[in-house]
């Protein structure tokens, strides 16, 4: 036992380590989300050693599976006044980003074992929609099921998310799976025994020109008649709610106090740990690299480490699903964009709700640890499956955060970072059986807002997969609605 710290920036002792080691967190990705280190000022540089020094002794480790954390920019803390003042051509696209590319040596992380040759089902991919599937599977006494994750758990999009859960939607589905999710949430704690950090400060939309505030209009009539108390306000009211905004060019907003923020890596490991307890394999650092398809019905899915005969096959891949559906020889219609999102230093509890200006996609929140994170879309990124941070984002987001809040000017900014949305031509998901291949099951394609609806989805996929009993969710949401022309539109999209 030592409370000797590791890391001084964040109080993280070599108790808390080994703690983290002791519960299986065997990479150094993991042991930093768990435990904190390396996220302050110094962003590692004097805690990363020491780390890596305790996590070879205590899992026995070969030197070549001791990976660092990917390094995070900027260099140093960087106040938003700064970055704010970088020139920006809006002409441009984004380009490249630090690091240039996800995906330190992995394979070096992989299991010596192979996999177990066959289950009844195999989910592709242990994001939150993976994990929270198999929980629900083995809830209902489904136990024999492998989950597959190339990387580390969080390392998709459900590790890089805002946290945002709202109920705030432009369709009645939508509506009323996040109500089903919030109200999971709500009983997360209590269930899964993890602190996930739901905090209900509402959400506070604001618009900037008359077609948006009609939407916001249109959309609050819509969440009163799902029981949702959305509210519109005046820039003058929506004051009283954050005082600090300054409200220029704001022209209406739209509260719903009921809507709030979760901290997403705990939320993660709550349903893996639910699914390992529960017998579920959840093997991490092990790649899909195809699948054996006869007589219109997958037979096994390859891995690099041995291939799984199986039943069903389920595709939660995220933003990586048309590369694995690719391998199966279909095509989605998603596509991946960057998107990208940073923190600040912790600052006192000022902020209650999550802000978003829906015309530019700035949206922002303050986390339980006292950090503005926030993140804003740019509407010149390409479709691709990169990932690095870029100063024109810092500059863009700090514009436009201190122009809308002009104390944040002397934040500093202390980690960026930028994750995958996972887009479809209408922004809603693609659910259930993919013709000609009945028994593989779509689960992807939920945009920018797939972290909310995971506990709800996942209940109604589990439900439908283990009783057969209809529903319209895996009905209307299919693969083939896109060559029918069947769109199924949302636009309350941020970003
Ligand atoms: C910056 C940002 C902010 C966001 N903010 C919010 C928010 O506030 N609220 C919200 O609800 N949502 C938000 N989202 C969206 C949300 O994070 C995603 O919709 C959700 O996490 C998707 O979960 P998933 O399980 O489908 O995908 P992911 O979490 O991406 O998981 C897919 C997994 O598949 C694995 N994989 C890929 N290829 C293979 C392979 N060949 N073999 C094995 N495994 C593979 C990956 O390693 C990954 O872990 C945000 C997203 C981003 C990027």
């Amino acid at each position: 036992m030592s409370k000797a710290l590791v890391c001084t920036c964040e109080d993280v002792t070599v108790d808390d380590v080994e703690g983290a080691i002791a519960k299986g967190y065997h990479d150094i990705e993991s042991i930093k989300r768990y435990t904190g280190f390396g996220t302050g000022v110094c962003q590692g540089k004097a805690c990363l050693c020491a780390v890596a020094d305790l996590l070879a002794k205590k899992a026995a480790l070969p030197d070549r599976a001791l990976l660092p954390f990917t390094p995070r920019p900027p260099l140093t803390p960087t106040e938003m006044s700064v970055l704010a003042t970088l020139p920006v051509d809006e002409a441009r696209a984004p380009v490249g980003g630090v690091p240039a590319a996800l995906g330190l040596a992995f394979h070096a992380l992989r299991p010596e074992a192979p996999v177990k040759p066959r289950a009844k089902i195999v989910i592709v991919g242990g994001g939150i929609m993976g994990l929270a599937l198999a929980h629900n599977l083995a809830l209902r006494g489904e136990r024999d099921i492998v989950v597959v994750d190339k990387s580390y758990l969080a390392a998709g999009a459900s590790g890089r998310n805002g946290g945002g859960v709202r109920m705030q939607w432009g369709t009645g589905a939508n509506i009323e799976l996040a109500k089903r999710s919030m109200e999971l949430m709500r009983g997360f704690a209590r269930e899964m025994g993890i602190n996930i950090w739901l905090r209900q400060g509402g959400y506070l939309f604001l618009a900037k020109t008359e077609k948006v505030a009609d939407r916001l209009a249109r959309g609050a009539e819509l969440h009163n008649r799902h029981g949702v108390p959305t509210q519109i306000l005046t820039p003058d009211a929506a004051r009283d709610i954050v005082p600090e905004l300054s409200m220029e060019g704001v022209v209406a907003c739209a509260y719903n106090r009921e809507d709030g923020v979760i901290f997403p890596w705990p939320f993660l490991w709550g349903y893996a740990t639910s699914c390992e307890r529960r017998g579920v394999a959840v093997e991490t650092f092990t790649q899909v690299t195809g699948f054996e398809v006869s007589d219109g019905r997958v037979r096994k899915v390859k891995t690099d480490r041995g291939d799984i005969a199986c039943d069903t096959v389920v595709l939660a891949a995220g933003a990586w699903s048309p590369q694995v559906a690719a391998l199966a020889g279909l095509k989605l219609p998603s596509e991946p964009h960057r998107h990208e999102i940073l923190c600040t230093e912790p600052l006192k509890p000022f902020l209650q709700p999550l802000v978003s200006v829906l015309d530019s996609g700035l949206y922002f929140s303050q986390s339980m640890r006292g950090e503005i994170v926030g993140g804003m879309g740019d509407p010149r990124e390409p479709a691709g499956m990169q990932l690095g941070s870029t100063l024109r984002f810092a500059a863009r987001f700090s514009r436009a955060l201190t122009e809308l809040m002009p104390i944040a000017g002397r934040v500093k900014v202390m980690r960026q970072w930028a994750g995958p949305y996972d887009v479809t031509p209408d922004n809603s998901p693609i659910l259930g059986r993919t013709p000609g291949l009945p028994n593989l099951l779509m689960m992807s394609g939920f945009v920018g807002h797939g972290f909310m609806m995971a506990p709800a989805v996942a209940e109604r996929m589990a439900e439908w997969m283990a009783t057969g009993k209809s529903d319209e969710l895996f009905e209307r949401f299919t693969l083939d609605r896109f060559a029918e022309g069947r769109l199924e539109p949302e636009d309350m999209i941020i970003g």
